[in-house]
């Protein structure tokens, strides 16, 4: 299919922020966007990239009204040799068309989906930032727009994406985080919709990330919705534990979504020599490791902040400290490693780096 595009005149252009350390986090948005439609009759059609603009779309509209909405979250990271580096694209793109079949949502054409996102930087990338650690951040949506009520699959839907640059995650540097373990509120049950990017998911987490903020806590630690004793996931994000020399995450049953970092972390410290377990973990394993000092690292892992040290968990009235509140070497070294692949620094040995642009 032929995207079509359309520039924004000058005049009507957004001012790119001139202090790229004043970014933060998808506040801004580029001067366009890309907008297809599916219908049942017609499949996708008219691809575009077009000026930025706010969307028109009815009031019963189903994504409004019945959930009907996913989303990806990549990066385009600008290179050390001037050119412009997306990371796994194909990942996200297969990801989202794994969301949209859970959702009972239309597929999308992989090389299609790459050429709309490559189309889009190409007309936007002087909104790429160029301070270190930023990035022009990628974030594909696509909702149920067909003007029905009544619980059924849309017959009409909008794929869109907009960009947004974003600075570098740990602007105030690289710091362990405190985590809530809730075992009151869960994220995603056996059988739902965790391993998929629905805006729902997100919805449902809002409530127990408020609690966890309250109490002094940035993000909380969720636990399996059967049992509320294993370990799923953290806030947004995918969860590590180094237990003596053993890495360990929970596996891809369906409750947790397949992350693109938490692959990319598994295949590093499996060519580190790093014995690697995705395997179930009990609440009550991490506190007994801990307890017995054979806990040695924690961390998140995602693409907003690659990965984020976990420094303390609070669980039942208590606060534990992991590896004494500072960051693991091995957390460290993920980081580095990841970061200087993303942005064309170090070589890529398995092939992760794509280039869009020279
Ligand atoms: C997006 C996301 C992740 C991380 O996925 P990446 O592909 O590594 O960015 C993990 N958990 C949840 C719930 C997410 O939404």
């Amino acid at each position: 299919m032929q995207i079509n595009v359309i520039e924004a005149a000058p005049e009507k252009r957004n001012k790119k922020p001139q202090d790229e350390s004043q970014l933060g986090f998808g506040r801004i948005f580029t001067d366009h966007m890309f907008t297809m439609i599916w219908t049942a009759q017609e499949g996708w059609h008219n691809a575009v990239v077009e000026p930025y603009h706010p969307l028109s779309i009815d009031p019963a509209a189903m994504a409004l009204h019945y959930g009907q909405e996913i989303f990806e979250g990549m990066k385009a990271y600008p290179g050390r040799d001037g050119g412009v580096f997306l990371f796994r694209p194909t990942e996200n793109i297969r990801r989202m068309n794994a969301s949209a079949q859970r959702l009972c949502m239309p597929q999308i054409d992989e090389n299609l989906f790459l050429d709309a996102i490559k189309s889009l930087i190409r007309i936007d990338k002087d909104w790429i930032p160029h301070a270190e650690g930023a990035s022009l951040y990628i974030r594909p949506t696509m909702i149920a727009t067909e003007k029905a009520l009544g619980v059924h699959p849309a017959n009409e839907y909008l794929f869109f994406i907009i960009l947004s640059p974003v600075g570098a995650y740990y602007a105030e540097g690289f710091s362990p985080t405190k985590i809530y373990v809730t075992e009151e509120y869960t994220r995603s049950a056996p059988g739902g919709i965790g391993a998929a990017k629905a805006a729902g998911n997100y919805a449902a987490s809002l409530y127990a990330g408020e609690i966890a903020k309250k109490m002094g806590y940035t993000q909380v630690l969720w636990l399996d919705a059967v049992e509320r004793k294993y370990v799923e996931e953290v806030g947004t994000s995918n969860i590590f534990f180094l237990i003596e020399d053993e890495l360990i995450t929970p596996p891809l049953a369906g409750t947790i979504l397949p992350g693109v970092t938490r692959n990319s972390v598994l295949r590093l410290a499996e060519k580190w020599g790093i014995k690697t377990s995705e395997r179930r973990l009990s609440i009550d394993e991490v506190l007994q490791a801990i307890h017995d000092g054979r806990l040695k690292e924690a961390f998140a892992s995602g693409t907003a902040a690659v990965v984020s040290p976990i420094g303390w968990l609070y669980h039942r009235q208590k606060e534990y400290t992991i590896a004494g509140g500072k960051i693991g070497s091995l957390t460290r070294r993920l980081y580095d490693e990841i970061l200087q692949i993303q942005y064309g620094i170090k070589e890529d040995p398995f092939g992760w780096r794509v280039k869009i642009l020279n």
